[in-house]
C-alpha cells in the first residue's frame, strides 16, 4: 500500500497544532489543536475534514505525550489513525535551525542534539518543538520524523544582509546574526505569487509581507531570499501584535539603567507588551479598525506607526531588489485587512505601486491581484499555508521511498 499521508505537528510550549494531509492531492483529512497542555483546563478540538465532524475533549492532558496520544485516538476514530500503513512521515515545524539546517531534515540523534544547541537563540520555541519531536518518535519510532525549519528559507541571505555591524569574531562565538523566521510562509507565498503571475519563481522578484500577530517582510530574488526583517530572534523588524520590532538598542540600556527594569522584564515588555498592543491596548487589527471608525485617536496612532514601518520596509526591499515584480500580502492581517494594504502602498505610485479599490475590497480565500490592470508592479494577496508547505517538504524528502 502506498504511503501518501503526512501528519504535520506544530508544537508550542503548551499547545499542539496538527494536520493530517493526503499528499496525492494535498487534501486535508483532519485538523486540530490541543491547548493549555498541563494546565487546569486543557482542550482538544478536532475536525475530521472529510465528514465535517468537529469534536471537543476537555479531560486532563498532563503533557505533550498525553496530547499526542489523545490526537492519535481522535484520528483513529475517523479511520485515519497513526498506525495506518498509509502514513509516510511526521513533519515538524522547528522554529530555529541556525545556519546548520538549510533544508528539511530527517531527525536522528545528531539532529536532535543540534536543535538542542540552538535553544539559547530560540529559548521560547526550540524546546517546545523538541518535545513534540521526541513525543512523536516515542509513539512511532519506525516512522521518519522530518524537521522543517522556519529559518531555512533565509539561509540564502548574503553576509551583507545577515550580519550585524559588530565584531565578527564575537558574533560567531555567540552565533549572533540575522536568521529570519516565518520561512515556510515566505517560501510558499513567494512561489505561489510567481504562479499567480504566470511565471517561474526563478524569473520574479517579490516582496513578501507576512502580517499576522507576528509579522515579517522578505525580499525574494529569483526564488531565493536576499533579506528579511526578523533577525537573531523574531523581535526585529515590523511592528507586530505584541512585539516592538525595530528600536534603538539603547532603549534597552535606558530602561535598565534609568527605568530600573530587569532584563527579563524588558524581554517580556518588548516581546509581549509592545507593538500594537503596547501602543493602544489591542493587538487585533479588526478591533483597531473598529476603534478608528469610532474616532479613537490612540488606535489611529498605533495604526499609523504600524503602516509607517511597513512602508519603510517596502521601500528598503525595493532598493535591495532593484526591480520588483510583485508586493504580496499574506497571513491574518495581510489577507484580511484591506485598509492595511491600501495604506501600505498609498503614495508609492512613483514606485509603480497602487491598489484598485474594488479589487482590494473583495474577500476571497484564493490568491489574487489587487492592483490595477496596468500597474507596473503587481500587488497581490496570497493566503499562506505553512502546514501544506511543511507537508510538501516532508513528503518530497521521504515520500518517494513510500
Ligand atoms: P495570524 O497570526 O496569521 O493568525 O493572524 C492573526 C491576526 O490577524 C489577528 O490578531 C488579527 O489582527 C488579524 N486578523 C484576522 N482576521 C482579520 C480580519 N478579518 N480583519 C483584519 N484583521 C484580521
Amino acid at each position: 500500500m502506498s504511503r501518501t499521508r503526512v501528519l504535520v505537528l506544530n508544537s508550542g510550549s503548551s499547545s499542539l497544532k496538527y494536520q493530517l494531509l493526503d499528499m496525492r492531492d494535498s487534501r486535508r483529512l483532519a485538523v486540530g489543536l490541543v491547548e493549555r497542555i498541563g494546565e487546569q483546563t486543557p482542550r482538544l478540538k478536532h475536525t475530521c475534514v472529510t465528514s465535517g465532524d468537529t469534536r471537543e475533549q476537555n479531560g486532563p492532558i498532563a503533557d505533550h505525550d498525553a496530547a499526542l496520544k489523545a490526537v492519535a485516538e481522535e484520528l483513529a476514530r475517523d479511520g485515519v489513525g497513526l498506525d495506518s500503513p498509509k502514513l509516510a512521515a511526521i513533519g515538524h515545524r522547528v522554529v530555529h535551525g541556525g545556519l546548520f539546517f538549510t533544508e528539511p531534515t530527517v531527525v536522528d540523534d545528531d539532529v536532535l542534539t543540534e536543535i538542542e544547541r540552538l535553544v539559547p537563540v530560540a529559548p521560547l520555541h526550540n524546546p517546545a518543538n523538541l518535545t513534540g519531536i521526541r513525543t512523536a518518535m516515542a509513539l512511532r519510532p519506525d516512522l521518519p520524523q522530518v524537521a522543517v525549519f522556519d529559518t531555512a528559507f533565509h539561509t540564502t541571505m548574503p553576509e551583507s544582509a545577515a550580519r550585524y555591524a559588530i565584531d565578527p569574531k564575537l558574533a560567531d562565538r555567540f552565533r549572533i546574526r540575522r536568521y529570519g523566521f516565518h520561512g515556510t510562509s515566505h517560501a510558499y507565498v513567494s512561489r505561489e505569487t510567481a504562479k499567480l503571475l504566470g511565471r517561474t519563481p526563478e524569473d520574479v522578484n517579490v516582496i513578501v509581507l507576512h502580517l499576522g500577530n507576528g509579522a515579517s517582510a522578505s525580499a525574494v530574488r529569483g526564488g531565493k531570499c536576499v533579506d528579511t526583517s526578523m533577525g537573531l530572534t523574531p523581535l526585529e523588524g515590523l511592528v507586530m501584535g505584541t512585539r516592538s520590532g525595530d528600536l534603538d538598542p539603547a532603549v534597552i540600556f535606558h530602561l535598565q539603567r534609568v527605568g530600573g527594569m530587569s532584563m527579563d522584564e524588558i524581554d517580556t515588555l518588548l516581546n509581549k507588551g509592545s507593538g500594537l498592543f503596547g501602543l493602544c491596548g489591542d493587538n487585533d487589527m479588526r478591533e483597531i479598525r473598529r476603534r478608528i471608525d469610532e474616532g479613537d485617536a490612540q488606535a489611529e496612532l498605533a495604526f499609523d506607526i504600524y503602516i509607517h514601518r511597513l512602508k519603510k520596509y517596502i521601500g528598503a526591499y525595493y532598493a535591495v531588489l532593484g526591480w520588483v515584480d510583485a508586493v504580496v500580502f499574506t497571513a491574518g492581517v495581510g489577507e484580511n485587512a484591506s485598509a492595511v494594504r491600501e495604506a501600505a502602498v498609498a503614495g508609492l505610485e512613483g514606485l509603480g505601486l497602487a491598489v484598485d479599490g474594488e479589487l482590494n475590497a473583495v474577500r476571497c480565500d484564493r490568491p489574487r491581484l489587487v492592483s490595477p490592470a496596468d500597474a507596473r508592479v503587481a500587488v497581490a494577496v496570497v493566503p499562506t499555508d505553512e502546514e501544506l508547505e511543511i507537508a510538501t517538504q516532508t513528503y518530497a524528502l521521504v515520500g518517494k521511498n513510500g
